[in-house]
């Protein structure tokens, strides 16, 4: 069987088969494993480790991490708390932590009457991740349900219901909180990696998605991969070597035959019945040449996967000095949320969508101040995770834009941490066109595909395919995107069962 794509989706598939007992080829086009999920040097000095596009972990799946061994392949996790630190233009600021009774101090101290709604909020969530998260019917595994099986399973409750298919974030933090700090703290959680604006409706289901993991056992929290968020790869690489898959870094597939062979870029034709693409749909089409079934190819050309993101990777000197930070905040330990207000983020979107690149919005991740690993001693490391940035500028190109727009980026940092660029020693931006460079993710979009409500669950792209031996095992498939490997064991599962049954044919 040959895997196309050594991303951490298909380093699971081949974990997975292998262990099967399948025989198993893994080919990627790069030099280095993960593909989202990786780790890089960008830097002149070495001893800054970078990772480059996702960067924390908060979905990876349980059961892959216990199945697959993760933590003897040396998969280690710093949890995050504060999960966010958000400064104000008054010289305040917010810190909400793993602790739901002391996030309902916090924000009595900050706005009594938005105490209890806060608590109803964060519990709104819980009660969606409870429901569709909990073993024996932990929804992301296996076949994705549709939309009844959902409602079912969300109880019939109208609210959640509203909150996983119609609602946007903005509806939702505004029936719960009413101060404009906290919602201007809070609505960002529903735009990760996505176009679309916080009053645009499904951006709730974004928030819902991002809050649906359990990592170290504790529900919803995030945390940084000690060394760096490609070693998640790198642990699942080992377990597919060891189980006896054969990995080939720098073999670019040319052309998917299915149920025939893959010819390489250097004209190599490898024979294989059974292929698995971890290659995102457009790339997947690309690869078939005029194969594909036309019911297919218009799933593909209509599937969005244009990305928001602007991902700016930073080396420091030394970590930069918030102002609003009070004495017990700690704001380096936080994901830090930079942001005018809802409605202000909103207008970026919109003029982003008219092709003006608008970064207002951003969160800032500083890995070293967990895990001093990843920076030479002493120094530091900074994400800049912002939005908005369309793919095509209406004026002008990336290449003549990328460093101005990384500055507006950094100028929205520096109203709230004004030594910033000082502490900035080196930075690598990357544009929707630079991740779709670098990574392969067709229009730099970081899910393989918008995870709002109409591409997810049994609308997106299932492990089998209209293609007789054709799978795919990607983020656009059932869960989706981010670090969550279960849609690479979903997809082996299904290839297993298949091909047992042709086994067993006479
Ligand atoms: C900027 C950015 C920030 C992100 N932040 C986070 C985060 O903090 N946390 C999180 O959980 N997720 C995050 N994500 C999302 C997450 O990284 C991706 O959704 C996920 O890594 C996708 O994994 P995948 O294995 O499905 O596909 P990919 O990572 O896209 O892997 C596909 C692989 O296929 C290879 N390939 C493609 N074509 C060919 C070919 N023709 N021949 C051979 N090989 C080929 C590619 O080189 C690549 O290695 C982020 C993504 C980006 C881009």
């Amino acid at each position: 069987m040959i895997v196309v794509g050594a991303g951490h989706n298909g380093l699971t598939a081949a974990a997975y088969l292998a262990r099967a007992g399948r025989s198993v080829l893994v080919l990627e086009a790069r030099d280095r494993l993960g593909g989202a999920c990786t780790l890089e040097h960008p830097f002149d000095d070495p001893g800054f480790v970078v990772s480059p596009c996702a960067y924390l972990v908060g979905l990876l799946h349980h059961r892959v991490i216990d199945e697959l061994d993760l933590r003897r392949h040396g998969y280690r996790v710093h949890l995050v708390d504060p999960h966010l630190w958000c400064p104000f233009d008054d010289g305040t600021a917010l810190s909400l932590w793993d602790d739901s009774e002391r996030n309902h101090q916090v924000v009595a101290a900050m706005s009594p009457g938005d105490a209890d709604g806060y608590s109803r909020y964060e519990h709104l969530f819980g009660r969606i991740r409870q429901a569709l998260r909990s073993e024996p019917h932990d929804t992301w595994v296996g076949d994705a349900p549709g939309r009844p099986a959902l409602e079912e399973l969300l109880g019939r409750d109208p609210e959640l219901i509203e909150v996983m298919f119609e609602e946007s974030i903005a509806s939702v933090i505004e029936r719960h909180v009413g101060d404009e700090r906290l919602r201007t703290a809070l609505h960002g959680q529903g735009l990760i990696g996505t176009w679309a604006g916080p009053r645009d409706a499904g951006t709730a289901a974004i928030h819902a998605m991002h809050s649906m993991g359990t990592i170290e056992g504790r529900p919803g929290a995030w945390g940084y991969v000690q060394g760096g968020m490609g070693q998640v790869s790198l642990a699942l690489a080992r377990a597919a070597e060891e189980a006896g898959a054969v990995i080939r870094r720098n073999a670019r597939v040319a052309e998917i035959v299915p149920g025939d062979e893959v010819i390489l870029d250097d004209g190599t034709r490898i024979p294989t019945r059974t292929v698995i693409s971890n290659a995102d749909p457009r790339t997947t089409l690309r690869l078939l040449s005029d194969a594909a079934p036309a019911a297919f190819v218009e799933k593909v050309n209509g599937w969005r996967m244009e990305g928001p993101v602007l991902k700016i990777n930073c080396a420091l000197s030394r970590l930069p000095t918030f102002t609003a930070a009070g004495p017990d905040d700690a704001p380096h330990r936080a994901m830090v949320t930079i942001a005018r207000s809802l409605d202000e983020t909103q207008a970026a979107y919109e003029r982003s969508r008219v092709g003006e690149p608008a970064p207002r919005w951003a969160e800032l991740y500083f890995h070293s101040a967990y895990d001093p690993s990843v920076a030479p001693d002493g120094r530091h490391v900074m994400s800049v995770f912002a939005e908005y940035a369309p793919y095509t500028p209406a004026s002008g190109s990336w290449d003549q834009r990328r460093d101005a727009v990384a500055d507006e980026a950094f100028a929205e940092i520096a109203r709230f941490a004004p030594d910033v660029l000082d502490c900035v020693v080196a930075r690598q931006v990357l544009a929707p066109p630079d991740i779709e460079a670098a990574v392969g993710l067709s229009g730099g979009h970081i899910f393989q595909g918008e995870c709002l409500p109409d591409q997810m669950w049994d609308r997106r792209f299932a492990p089998r395919t209209p293609m007789p031996g054709l799978y795919m095992c990607g983020a656009s498939t059932h869960p989706g995107g981010s670090v969550i490997a279960i849609n690479g064991r979903n997809c082996a599962m299904t290839v297993l069962a298949d091909t047992a049954e042709a086994t067993a044919a006479p």
